[in-house]
């Protein structure tokens, strides 16, 4: 079953991927939060600039919404060069890598976003041109089966991975450098609300700014959906000024709660309270008890929850915490609390 939601870190329509860009970071001077990453990068950048060299092929990876793509806008930016970018479900065609492959100029960016889902074929296919920047193209079939070698210009290859887990090692080797991205802390995404809301003319105070991020699931791209959900509502409803108050009522009614938690998670946590005593359970018994798919669960439920501490997962499955009770109000009267905010 697949379910719209809000708190989801994946761009949902292309209209929100149009608004997305306005807010999106230009530099790395721009980019909240990430610090250890943006040294490095910074420094990365600088050497290649001052060798006169394209960037190194840079692998990164961490859950959805969290800047990946932004980065690698920035890397090209810096670089003075092209982005090309793919995807790598879409990417099954050798002929269209192909085509991509040898219009890259010296120091251009391609981007392959999800290269965890590259076909074998086609990753195969990449591994020459990433080391020795050349592609080996077999013509015909059978006897008469050549094999074209051409050469491509040096380029950067930037893969974005959610699920690094997934990549297989030797794609993962040809990557000169490896960063992860985690969820950012409550003071960032307050910085990153701030910052989106200035952009976008948006009126709100402090405590408001300070609900929204801390609901944002440490996911600057949940964090810009929120902050627009608000801004219609206080439009509507509050004389376009957006509260802690008018912030609430707004997540309120998208039925997120003070966690940044929607019905999906507390029903996700509430079938292992509810039916396996807190655990330890399968992923699988919970996937097939909500109808949802077991990736899904595992790349857009989980890792929330395990870094907020309210699941842990062992060889014996997963298991929900005392922190968990405590939020979904069971010791009292083992029901859900009547107001999210509560
Ligand atoms: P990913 O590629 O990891 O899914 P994106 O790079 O598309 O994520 O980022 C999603 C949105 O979040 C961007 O449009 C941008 O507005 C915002 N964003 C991401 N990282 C930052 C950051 N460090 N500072 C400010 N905004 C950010």
């Amino acid at each position: 079953m697949s379910r719209e939601r809000i708190v989801t870190g994946k761009p949902v329509t292309e209209e929100e991927e149009a608004f997305s860009w306005s807010l999106r970071p230009k530099t790395l001077d721009e980019y909240i939060g990430q610090s250890a990453v943006v040294k490095k990068l910074a420094i990365s950048l600088e050497s290649a600039k001052k060798r006169g060299e394209p960037q190194e092929h840079m692998l990164l990876y961490g859950p959805p919404g969290l800047g990946k793509t932004t980065l690698a806008h920035i890397v090209s930016k810096e670089m003075n060069a092209r982005l090309i970018t793919a995807s790598g479900p879409t990417l099954n065609r050798i002929a269209d890598l192909m085509g991509i492959l040898t219009n890259l100029d010296k120091g251009d960016v391609f981007f392959i976003d999800e290269i965890h889902r590259l076909p074998t074929n086609v990753e195969e296919f990449i591994y020459p041109a990433m080391e020795d920047f050349r592609v080996d193209f077999v013509v015909d079939k059978g006897p008469f089966s050549k094999v074209i070698n051409v050469p491509l210009k040096r380029f950067t290859l930037i893969g974005a991975s959610t699920r690094v887990g997934l990549l297989s090692a030797p794609l993962r080797d040809r990557f000169g450098i490896s960063y992860h991205l985690d969820f950012y802390p409550p003071e960032d995404m307050f910085k990153i609300v701030v910052r989106s809301a200035e952009i976008l003319g948006v009126n709100i105070d402090k405590e408001g700014g300070q609900i929204i991020a801390g609901c944002s699931r440490g996911t600057p791209r949940i964090a810009n959906r929120l902050l627009r959900r608000s801004r219609d509502y206080a439009l509507v409803k509050a004389d376009s000024h957006i509260t802690a108050e008018v912030a609430k009522k707004s997540l309120e009614m998208e039925g997120i709660d003070n966690r940044g938690l929607d019905d999906l998670d507390r029903k996700f946590l509430r079938i292992i309270t509810d039916y396996y005593q807190g655990g330890p359970v399968g992923i699988e018994a919970i996937a097939a008890t909500l109808a949802e798919e077991t990736s899904t669960l595992e790349e857009l439920v989980e890792p929330y929850l395990l870094k907020i501490g309210f699941l842990t997962r062992t060889k014996r499955g997963r298991s929900v915490t005392h922190e968990t009770y405590k939020h979904l109000g069971l010791p009292f009267n083992g029901s859900v609390q009547e107001s999210l905010f509560d």
